[in-house]
Parts: C-alpha cells; sequence; structure tokens
C-alpha cells in the first residue's frame, strides 16, 4: 500500500490525482490533504479519501473546516510548518507537489530532503531553486518525476537509466511542444484588450487560473524549460519549443542517430499522474485511449518570440543563472494575479517582468534564504512597477 500526501489536493492536479487513487483503493491510501482557503471543497475530499491530517492555510480556514468534518478522525492543522510535516512524515511514502507558485517551495523541498517519491507538479519550486533542490534530492536519495506533462514525455522517452547527461545518453535535442494556447492565432494588437476570462479559455486543456494564464502569454512554457534544463542536466541551447496546437504529442526527444521518440495521448493530466504514481508499471488512469485515425494533422510550427515576450524573458533567465529565474517567477506570479484582477492589461504582465528584471540586480543562490530574498525583492519591485503602470 503507498501512502500518499497530496499538497493541494483542491486544485485541478489535486483533483485529477484523487480521481486516479480512487480507481485504486488496494494500492494507495491517503495520508494527508492540503488546501488553501477552499475548505467545503477540502472537507468533501476528506469525507471520501478519509485522511489521516489535513492542513489549510490560516487558523480562520482551519476552524470552519474541523466543523464541517467534526464526525471524520481527522487532524486538522494550518500553516507552511504544517504542510512540511505532512509532505516529510515518516508516515507518507509519496508526495504530490501541486501547490500553485512559490508557496509550495518549503514543502516540497521538505519532501525532497525527507528521501520521499515525489511527483513533481509544482514547477515554480524547481524554477525558483533548481539547483539546490536538485542537490536535496540527490544528497537525501528522493525519487524525483515529473508531473508536467512535457517532462513526463520526455522522462518517458529518455533511456530508463538516463543520469541528467544529454550527451551520454545520444540526446541531440529535446524538443518541449507548446499548444500556443488560446492567443495563438489572434491579431497581437487586439491582445491588450483580452479579459481574464478569454486568457483562462485554453482550447486543449482544463487548468487553474495562474497556470492558464501562463499559458496565453507562453510564460508557461518559458517556466517549462527551465524545469526541463534542471530535470534532465540539458544547456538551454539543447532544449527547443515547438508549437503543436493540436497537444497529442505532448514532448520529443531527438537523438543523433536521427531517430526521435516521442509521448503521445489525449490531454488528460490523469495520464502523466497515473504513470509517476505506478512507476515503473503502468496503471489505468481512466483516460481514453488515443484515437489515431480520427486525428486528422498533427501540426508543428515555430514559436513568435515577438507574439510571446515571456518566452524570450525565460530563456535569457535560465541563461543568465543564479536567481535570475526566482525573480522571473517572482515579477511574473505578482503580474498575472493583477491581471487576474483586472488591475493592468494582458500586455502589462511582460512589461512588468521586463522592469523587474532590470531593475533588480541578481546574484548567485547558494541557500533558500537568498533564493527567498530574492523573491521577495522581485515582488516589491513589481508592485512599483503596477504602480507605476496605474499611473
Ligand atoms: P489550482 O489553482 O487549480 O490549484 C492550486 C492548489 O494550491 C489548490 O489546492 C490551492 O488551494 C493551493 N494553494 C493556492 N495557494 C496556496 C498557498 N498560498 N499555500 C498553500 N496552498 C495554496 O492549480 P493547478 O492544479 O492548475 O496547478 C498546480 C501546480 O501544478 C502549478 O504549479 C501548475 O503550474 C502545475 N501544473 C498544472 C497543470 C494542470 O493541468 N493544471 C499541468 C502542469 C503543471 P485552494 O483551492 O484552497 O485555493
Ligand atoms: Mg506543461
Amino acid at each position: 500500500m503507498q501512502r500518499i500526501t497530496i499538497l493541494g489536493a483542491t486544485g485541478s492536479i489535486g483533483a485529477s490525482t484523487l480521481d486516479v487513487l480512487a480507481r485504486h483503493p488496494g494500492r494507495y491510501r491517503v495520508y494527508a490533504l492540503s488546501a488553501h482557503g477552499r475548505v467545503e471543497e477540502l472537507a468533501a475530499a476528506c469525507r471520501i479519501h478519509r485522511p489521516a491530517r489535513a492542513v489549510v492555510g490560516t487558523p480562520e480556514a482551519a476552524r470552519r473546516l474541523a466543523a464541517l468534518v467534526a464526525d471524520l478522525p481527522v487532524s486538522v492543522e494550518h500553516g507552511e510548518q504544517a504542510l512540511c510535516e505532512i509532505a516529510s512524515s515518516d508516515d507518507t511514502d509519496t508526495v504530490m507537489a501541486a501547490i500553485v507558485g512559490a508557496a509550495g517551495l518549503a514543502p516540497t523541498l521538505a519532501a525532497a530532503r525527507a528521501g520521499k517519491k515525489v511527483l513533481l507538479a509544482n514547477k515554480e519550486a524547481l524554477v525558483m531553486s533548481g539547483q539546490l533542490f536538485m542537490d536535496a534530492v540527490r544528497e537525501h536519495k528522493a525519487t524525483l518525476l515529473p508531473i508536467d506533462s512535457e517532462h513526463n514525455a520526455i522522462f518517458q522517452s529518455l533511456p530508463q537509466h538516463y543520469a541528467r547527461q544529454p550527451g551520454a545518453a545520444g540526446v541531440a535535442k529535446i524538443l518541449l511542444t507548446a499548444s500556443g494556447g488560446p492567443f495563438l492565432n489572434r491579431a497581437v494588437e487586439t491582445l491588450g484588450d483580452v479579459t481574464p476570462d478569454e486568457a483562462c479559455k485554453h482550447p486543449n486543456w482544463v487548468m487553474g487560473r495562474k497556470i492558464s494564464v501562463d499559458s496565453a502569454t507562453m510564460m508557461n512554457k518559458g517556466l517549462e524549460v527551465i524545469e526541463a534544463h534542471w530535470l534532465f542536466g540539458a544547456p538551454a541551447d539543447l532544449i527547443e519549443v515547438v508549437i503543436h496546437p493540436q497537444s497529442v504529442i505532448h514532448s520529443m526527444v531527438s537523438y543523433v542517430d536521427g531517430s526521435v521518440l516521442a509521448q503521445l495521448g489525449n490531454p488528460d493530466m490523469r495520464t502523466p499522474i497515473a504513470h509517476a504514481l505506478a512507476f515503473p508499471e503502468r496503471i489505468d488512469s481512466g483516460v481514453a485511449q488515443l484515437d489515431l485515425t480520427s486525428i486528422a494533422a498533427l501540426q508543428f510550427y515555430q514559436p513568435d518570440f515577438a507574439r510571446f515576450p515571456c518566452l524570450a524573458l525565460a530563456f535569457d533567465a535560465l541563461r543568465a543563472g543564479g536567481t535570475a529565474p526566482a525573480l522571473l517567477n517572482a515579477a511574473n506570479e505578482v503580474a498575472v494575479q493583477a491581471f487576474l484582477d483586472r488591475a493592468i492589461g494582458f500586455r502589462d504582465i511582460d512589461r512588468v517582468i521586463a522592469q523587474v528584471m532590470d531593475a533588480v540586480p541578481h546574484g548567485p543562490a547558494p541557500s533558500i534564504e537568498a533564493v527567498l530574498a530574492q523573491d521577495a525583492c522581485a515582488r516589491e519591485a513589481a508592485h512599483t512597477a503596477l504602480n507605476r503602470l496605474r499611473g
């Protein structure tokens, strides 16, 4: 019986994970679930999955949750320390890291430091602290399995004993596919007017609102380039972004002998989740088999960096190294939230990030404290940039 903690159980990835687990009751048991503020959703999940522990964001949320689950044998807790505890407890084997944004860093790192099997959806944690996080995985013998569909596809297309050395494995390129999001073909001059709901309407995937906006700006792909760099030990020049609007091929690895290996499937996150949960076995995920004959065509294009300046900013941050990706991530989080709150326009997102990258000097990232200090500086600079935009 594998014992599972889900960080971010009320989110899109959290719900898909619970769906897969419910299909295999003899194989998995839920140890702990977390949410931030959506206590009714978490209470409903506790009623079905019967965790021993449930963690929310604030004392007030914990009081509300405790009242809703008073008849269940679940311990209700709150705060970052409690998140770190459910991620590192001796009573759990596997941690699904599915909190959105920088808030996921501390508990995800705690799981790595406790040597857990870490299923990584929370790409922001890796983007912020790539070297430190990968060092913790190695030092504490954690098992890191990618949930992000592209990275899961790359993982499946690499040799089984791949040791983060592309050259030694004969890898010529990592081809990271991108749908291009909802604005791939929209006239660039109209992008200033798009609403949060339009930006969140992804053509192929149903996701949380932050990652949906990231997909519309293609910052999501930028963060994924940095994520691929750390997961697979690949320098920026070895990673190529390919627009593939159908989202049927989830990414590819191109080898020096001319072979290209790809992973295909219907766009449903339960496939990579089931893959990582059962690895190296295979289990039913609930996803329908891909019907190849019903796919009329697969298309591929080069990305347009002028249409998607966030993608270029992310490549710049990766090449700059050190704390630059943490600055990029923090500025993006602030800008995306301001856009979702209708405080700025869609085209202001990349402007805010570029201003922060210019204003805040980056440096080496020797410790998590240094990364968090840079994250705080970037957020402050992003708020200054927002105020300037609001005039
Ligand atoms: P959602 O917004 O749907 O869910 C986020 C989860 O994190 C919720 O459980 C939420 O709790 C919790 N949360 C939010 N803020 C905090 C906080 N400050 N502290 C603790 N918990 C918090 O996001 P997604 O499921 O879409 O994405 C989760 C992660 O997975 C992201 O990093 C995303 O990039 C990545 N990912 C997602 C994919 C997808 O298909 N959705 C695909 C690939 C990667 P509450 O509900 O109470 O607010
Ligand atoms: Mg992805």
